[in-house]
């Protein structure tokens, strides 16, 4: 967490304080540091130096088209998993032959405008689905670039929500049948079939599911090509974790020798598609203190950061490290909690952390994915604001909601009117 660090007793994002930030927008807000993207995009793409590569980020994780052009400017490309990513990506300047579409659930309109956009790649993950490409693709005279998603039956050792590679989830298609569809994909009309790609789950520690997940991978592209079948991308999905409490992560060096290793002097493109990796810990979210409340058997810090704007916690008990923004000796155990009417709505539970008093600030630490993308309006809250840091300014990149954005969309019905 090197971009965010005290100085004179107050947190910064790299040289711009948060205490100022909130004085002048108001809180909650995640604040970003560009930084922190620059340098782990950086060195996770060195890592693979002097070997044809694409890093796609994975645009779910943190999705604001200002950090999405932050990362078209450091040459990253998109893993998209809607239309809607699909958006915002070109929005953001993203290149479309670095734009690669995963997902169990592609309609076909989403087929239509990413064909229509030129992207690198369909990551398909059905036999049903290699028939819509196909025939969408035709509709439109062109030819679909596909890679079929192959579930390699790894454990990943992660949360079984974020575990994506085992037989029992609805990811890709089995390895053991895999190669029966790569031929069916083969024979149709409107498809070149280049790829293979497999995502075995998220917030990995550990590099050897990834090494087991690439020498299948290796082995089927060689098997594949033996076919005829000219494997160009071997794609390796995203999932490589981060740090949010005492976990230790392979640096982007071991991660890249487990999977270089596997892959040896094969000649193949490789795609990466990490998400968390690259924006868990360039981020934080701010939050001010409401209210303080003892149970007498428990202390509650109600906080005006809730649920909606962190789903985490409450979604998969997920750690995340709660700091003061203005440094205190003072310590307590608390349950730090949001004002959303259900038991469910917290960031923390019996948590030992800085004792920070009513209006005071805490920031929720590694909130960068997964954070601000799973925010909804429960409750009608509007959504917290964003902020990208860079050096000393920061720039909003999306305002906070307003009452108007949330009954924007919505009408009275006509029977209901001049009543
Ligand atoms: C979610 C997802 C990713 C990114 O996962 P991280 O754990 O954030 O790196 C990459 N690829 C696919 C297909 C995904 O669904």
């Amino acid at each position: 967490m090197d971009y965010f660090t005290y100085q004179n007793g107050t947190m910064y994002c790299e040289d711009t304080s948060l205490e100022q930030i909130a004085s002048e927008i108001g809180t909650p807000f995640y604040v970003y540091s560009a930084k922190s993207f620059t340098d782990s995009f950086n060195t996770f793409s060195n890592a693979f130096e002097g070997r044809e590569r694409i890093i796609c980020f994975a645009v779910k994780s943190c999705p604001n088209i200002g950090i999405l052009s932050l990362l078209a400017s450091l040459g990253a490309g998109a893993d998209i998993v809607s239309g809607g990513e699909l958006d915002r990506a070109l929005k953001a300047g993203i290149n479309p032959q670095k734009i690669v579409f995963a997902g169990v659930g592609k309609t076909r309109q989403e087929i239509h405008e990413a064909l229509e956009a030129g992207i690198l790649m369909f990551n398909a993950e059905s036999e049903q689905e290699l028939d819509v490409l196909n025939d969408e693709a035709r509709k439109l005279g062109k030819r679909a670039k596909i890679a079929i998603r192959v579930n390699p039956n790894v454990d990943p050792k992660t949360h079984p929500y974020i575990s994506t590679g085992l037989k029992k989830n609805k990811f890709g298609i089995s390895v053991e049948t895999v190669r029966e569809q790569f031929r069916y994909a083969a024979g149709l009309d409107s498809l070149d079939v280049e790829g293979v790609h497999c995502h075995i789950g998220s917030q990995l520690t550990d590099v050897s599911p990834f090494a087991d997940a690439a020498k299948i991978m290796v082995s089927l592209i060689k098997d594949l090509r033996a076919d005829g079948i000219n494997i160009k991308y071997l794609d390796m999905g995203g999932g490589l974790g981060i740090t949010y409490k005492d976990e230790t992560v392979p640096k982007h060096e071991d991660y890249a020798k487990a999977i270089l290793d596997a892959v040896g002097d094969l000649d193949i493109t490789l795609i990466f598609e990490p998400g968390r990796n690259l924006s868990g810990n360039a981020g934080v979210l701010v939050t001010r203190v409401l209210y303080t409340k003892d149970s007498g058997t428990k202390h509650f810090k109600v906080v005006d950061a809730a649920m909606n704007d962190l789903a985490r916690p409450s979604l998969y008990d997920a750690y995340h490290g709660i700091k003061p923004v203005y440094e205190t000796e003072n310590r307590i155990t608390c349950d730090v909690v949001g004002p959303i009417c259900e038991t469910g709505d917290f960031l923390a539970r019996d948590r030992d952390i800085a004792d920070v008093p009513v209006d005071g600030l805490y920031a929720v630490l590694s909130a960068g994915a997964y954070g601000m993308s799973m925010a909804s309006n429960y409750n009608s809250r509007p959504r917290a604001a964003e902020v990208l840091v860079s050096g000393g300014k920061y720039y909003i990149i999306r305002r906070r909601e307003t009452y108007a954005d949330l009954t924007g969309p919505e009408s009275v019905p006509a029977f209901l009117r001049n009543r």
